[in-house]
Order: C-alpha cells, then sequence, then structure tokens
C-alpha cells in the first residue's frame, strides 16, 4: 500500500482567528503529494469555517458522531448533519471517548453504523492501557476491539475503514512507542483483517497514534505496515503538522 493518511485531531481545542492561522500555516508549509492523504479533524463548530478555509487537497473530518438518526439526544451530533456539513471522516472509539463518555463496543458499533449510512469513512481507534500491555493482554484486546465492529458488518461496509492502533500510554504522554512495537501490533492488526477477508486486510490503512512528531514520524512510516499517523498534540501547531505532512509524503515517493 503505497497511500499515507495523516490525520490531525484538534481536540476541544481552538477558535475561528487560531483555526484559521492554523490552516493557513499548514497550508504554507506543506508539499501536495497525491499519496499522502490530510486528514482536518476540528472540533464541531467550526466544521464549517474549516471546509470555508481549507485548501481542497484538505480533507474534512469530525472527531464523533451520534449512534442515534435524530430526536431527543441534547448535544450531540448526527450523521446526517455531519455529512450536511461535508464531512468525509470521522474518528470513531477514540481512547477519550471510551474512558471519559463510556463509549463501549456497542456505542462504537452503532457510531460505525451511522458513519457508514451516511458515507463518511469511519477512523476506528483501537489501544491498549498500560495495564493491559503489563499483562500480556494487548493483542487479546485490540482482537476484541476490531472484532466488535468486523462482525457486526458485511465487507462492503467495511471497504473505507481506517484503523487507527492508540496505544493509550502513548497519547498526548510524550512517550512513544517504538517502531517496532508498534509494527508488532500493526501487523496482529492486519493479520486480524487477513481472517475476514484478504481484499481488506491488504487495502485498509493503519496509522498509528501517540505522541507521534517531526523527530520520530520517520521512523515510524518506514515500518511495513504503518501506513500514517493520528495526531494530537503536535497537530496543533502547523509547522510541524506540516513536516510530519512532508515525511510522509517523501517516503510515498520513494
Ligand atoms: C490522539 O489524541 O489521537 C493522539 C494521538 O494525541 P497525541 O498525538 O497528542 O499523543
Amino acid at each position: 500500500m503505497n497511500n499515507m493518511y495523516i490525520v490531525a485531531n484538534w481536540k476541544m481545542n481552538g477558535d475561528q482567528i487560531i483555526n484559521r492561522d492554523l490552516i493557513s500555516t499548514i497550508e504554507k508549509n506543506s508539499v501536495i503529494n497525491d499519496s499522502s492523504h490530510m486528514i482536518i479533524c476540528p472540533s464541531m463548530p467550526y466544521l464549517q469555517q474549516i471546509d470555508t478555509q481549507k485548501p481542497p487537497y484538505m480533507i474534512l473530518g469530525a472527531q464523533n458522531i451520534s449512534q442515534y438518526d435524530n430526536g431527543a439526544y441534547t448535544g450531540e451530533v448526527s450523521g446526517k448533519m455531519l455529512a450536511d456539513l461535508k464531512t468525509k471522516y470521522v474518528i470513531i472509539g477514540h481512547s477519550e471517548r471510551r474512558e471519559l463518555y463510556n463509549e463501549d463496543n456497542n456505542v462504537i458499533r452503532g457510531k460505525f453504523s451511522k458513519a457508514i449510512e451516511n458515507n463518511i469513512k469511519p477512523i476506528l481507534c483501537v489501544g491498549e492501557t498500560i495495564e493491559h500491555r503489563n499483562s500480556g493482554e494487548t493483542f487479546d484486546y485490540i482482537h476484541s476491539q476490531i472484532d466488535a465492529v468486523l462482525s457486526s458488518n458485511k465487507l462492503e461496509n467495511l471497504k473505507e475503514l481506517i484503523i487507527a492502533y492508540e496505544p493509550i500510554w502513548a497519547i498526548g504522554t510524550g512517550q512513544t512507542a517504538t517502531p517496532e512495537s508498534a509494527e508488532e501490533v500493526h501487523s496482529y492488526i492486519r493479520n486480524t483483517l487477513l481472517n475476514t477477508d484478504s481484499n481488506l486486510a491488504e487495502n485498509t490503512p493503519i496509522l498509528y497514534g501517540g505522541s507521534v512528531n517531526s523527530d520520530n514520524a520517520e521512523k515510524l512510516f518506514k515500518m511495513e505496515n504503518i501506513n500514517g499517523a493520528l495526531i494530537g498534540g503536535a497537530s496543533l501547531n502547523g509547522e510541524e503538522f506540516s513536516k510530519i505532512y512532508n515525511i510522509a509524503g517523501e517516503l510515498t515517493n520513494e
């Protein structure tokens, strides 16, 4: 797979001025590459702003989606609304949502379905806690997170799936997984997909997330089963984010 995906997760940060400046800094510093896809996921209220101000090669993503269609769900945003705002991707199952908002695999299955129904491509986040890792449960845990979606969807619903492996102990901590240990899990994920379908295994991008920056990106991206990154902290610095995007772009040119 020669395509790379670089996803900015701005989380609950930004305002109209900061966002506009960030988009313009990224635009100024990024070398566009057709095989390296840049997805920007701002906070919900700014989806329309980013859609209007971004250049066409930046793709709009959301950080969350409701598992319901419409109705009395105060504060929620539906897939139909996201699609109406031209959202092309959505992050599902981020560990902050799983931990802080008690989103279990059941909820995540529902959100996944709503993304597919509204033609929004799901970026499914999986990852183990430090306790899972220390007790040797990493693979089993990740398997259960992926299987929750694989087992409840027809193959045709999985065509646009992106998986982001984000070890929870590496998110926002400055503690990145080594390229080798990340690759070990990515390769496990690829094999898990292979048990469902060989095309699915071949075509599903598997991104790494967890304290990615311009110093560690190249070594991570050179790993066989790492097809890009989901980036939190470093995506709030336009120059740094562009550097990571450019590293991915150079590797797809090799
Ligand atoms: C994330 O929130 O998905 C993430 C990977 O954050 P950070 O890059 O800050 O570790």
